[in-house]
């Protein structure tokens, strides 16, 4: 049967036949969509949009229907659409506005209007002492509650607030010099697949869904990368068709899971990334250190949905390490160094990028910014450089801040080149002296303006690290899951101490290598004056 068909005839039976048996609802949800080639974008699990984000539902099957957890439905509602209020572990009062309010049995699964005669049923059961609410509460009675239809979309499983027909897509564009990325923000889960005809530069993207055009000037869409060709709604699936550019070199792509937005790179021979532009072959030049510091680039770790770790009182690495970077780029400047971020607000970019961006604005020196987390008692700073040894025992630090590239190497299965990242890892290793002793400043800084702990100078096979044609460090400032640490962290005071602890500690480097290069450039001089 046609998808489409399928999904009107759900609806019908819910909206039209409020008595259908389980067995009837059953017979017409699709709990497997046909396996295809294209990669999925995410299970497709239950879940509802509610302002273009997507909310999971804990689904469980009983007698081949589906029930949502309740905790898990209220969570997805509240408190954009409904403000819930449990009275009890039984009983909870759903508030649309200040006049309507509904209560809800969760025993019987009545749902009574307070000032009114509105009354819905929908099927509870329990499980492990939780409730859970069958699929038509979505369909049938959440659209009385609201006054408003809500649709299903029977290929994604996406419940929507209002019609369907009108949920479009949303997109944003950044070009720069070296490269360009077209954001896609699917408004609901779907799957998608991209072709490329390297012939005719031609890129296709095919999103099994139908999402309406983000905007007119969509199609317009044209810069020094790439042109939107077409824009194409065809019974339960979308194709944007797009021309790109002699500028381009590779086209790659990312898939953000959380947000449902899928990426798409456009990268100019000018910009040499090792983990993603393997198709470029760039090949690491391995530039002598100058002996100074002129350029400093500054690496906030985490941003968007990769929060990073996260302290006993809910505060996230990922705005701590951003927090600490301003400062330090602030305190840079006015100490004469050129600064570059690789991002300065709450964005997710990949760990690759990272490096891409570090050696795309050819830094002097690259410093990673984290705060550190452990299940057991801990607390202190430590600074890691590079290490290539393989090691079977890796500790929760190093496993954690690795943990992203995991996410990227699912969503980008492209084949890599391993001469190509041997001769990336040996570029990094020429500059492992120099980073130690980058390390080394850093550590004794800290210890001396901060008073946290200092746990030393480590070295492990921290991905950001690798194919950094730079010296490069990366400190874990303190403990964010310690609740003492966790509690500076958040202090303007100690953020400040952090970073002029670091500038100061780059200046000493700077300073520690002029003075190393000094000799070096007196030697033709001395020998003039010996003859
Ligand atoms: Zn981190």
């Amino acid at each position: 049967m046609d998808v489409l068909k399928k999904f009107v005839l759900v609806i019908t039976i819910l909206l039209i036949a409020p008595c259908a048996t389980a067995q009837e609802i059953a017979q017409e949800i699709p709990r497997n969509v046909s396996p295809a080639e294209e990669e999925t974008a995410s299970p497709l699990d239950f879940s509802i949009i509610i302002n273009s984000r997507v909310r999971p539902l804990t689904t469980i099957m009983e007698n081949t229907v589906p029930y949502f957890l309740l905790s898990s439905v209220f969570k997805s509602l509240s408190p954009n659409v409904i403000t819930v209020n449990m009275t009890d572990s039984t009983h909870a009062e759903l508030f649309i506005s200040e006049e309507e309010s509904f209560n809800f049995d969760l025993k019987s699964g009545v749902i009574k209007e307070k000032e009114g005669d509105k009354t819905l049923s929908s099927d509870v059961i329990w499980k492990e002492n939780k409730p859970y609410i069958r699929f038509d509460f979505f369909t049938r009675a959440l659209p009385v509650i609201l006054n408003k239809e809500v649709s299903f979309d029977a290929t994604t499983n996406t419940f929507f607030l209002g019609k369907h027909a009108e949920i479009r897509l949303n997109y944003k564009v950044k070009a720069t010099p070296q490269y360009a990325v077209l954001s896609l923000l699917f408004p609901a889960k779907a799957r998608y697949r991209m072709e490329e005809n390297k012939e005719t530069r031609i890129v296709r993207i095919i999103i099994n869904s139908q999402f309406r055009k983000p905007d007119a000037n969509f199609l317009t869409l044209s810069n020094d990368y790439f042109s939107i060709l077409d824009y194409k709604l065809e019974p339960s699936r979308t194709t944007i068709i797009m021309k790109i550019t002699d500028k381009v070199k590779t086209v790659s792509k990312a898939f953000d899971r959380n947000f449902n937005r899928l990426r798409i790179y456009f990268y100019s021979p000018e910009f040499y990334n090792p983990l993603t532009d393997t198709l470029n072959q760039a090949l690491p030049i391995y530039k002598p250190t100058s002996g100074t510091v002129h350029k400093v680039i500054i690496d906030p770790g985490h941003g968007g949905d990769d929060e990073g770790a996260i302290g006993p009182k809910g505060i996230m690495e990922k705005d701590i390490t951003l927090a600490i970077a301003y400062k330090l780029a602030t305190t840079l400047k006015e100490r004469g160094y050129e600064v570059v971020m690789t991002r300065y607000s709450d964005v997710f970019v990949p760990l690759s990028d990272r490096t891409g961006i570090a050696n795309t604005n050819n830094g002097d020196i690259f410093i990673s910014i984290h705060a550190n987390a452990s299940t057991r008692k801990a607390s202190g700073a430590e600074t890691y450089y590079l290490s290539l040894k393989g090691t079977q025992t890796v500790s929760d630090t190093v496993a954690f801040e690795n943990r992203q590239l995991n996410k990227e190497k699912k969503a980008n299965a492209s084949k890599k080149n391993d001469l190509l990242f041997i001769l990336w890892d040996m570029a990094q290793t020429e500059y492992l002296k120099d980073s130690s002793l980058l390390a080394e400043q850093i550590q004794n800084a800290m210890n001396t303006l901060t008073g946290i702990r200092n746990r030393g100078v480590k070295q492990a096979n921290l991905v950001v690290l690798r194919g950094l044609n730079m010296p490069g460090v990366l400190v874990e400032v303190a403990f964010i899951s310690d609740p003492s640490e966790e509690a500076r962290l958040v202090q303007d005071g100690f953020q400040q101490r952090t970073a002029t602890a670091i500038a100061d500690s780059i200046d000493r480097y700077k300073q520690l290598q002029e003075e190393r290069m000094k000799p070096a450039l007196n030697t033709p001089t001395t020998a003039g004056t010996s003859q």
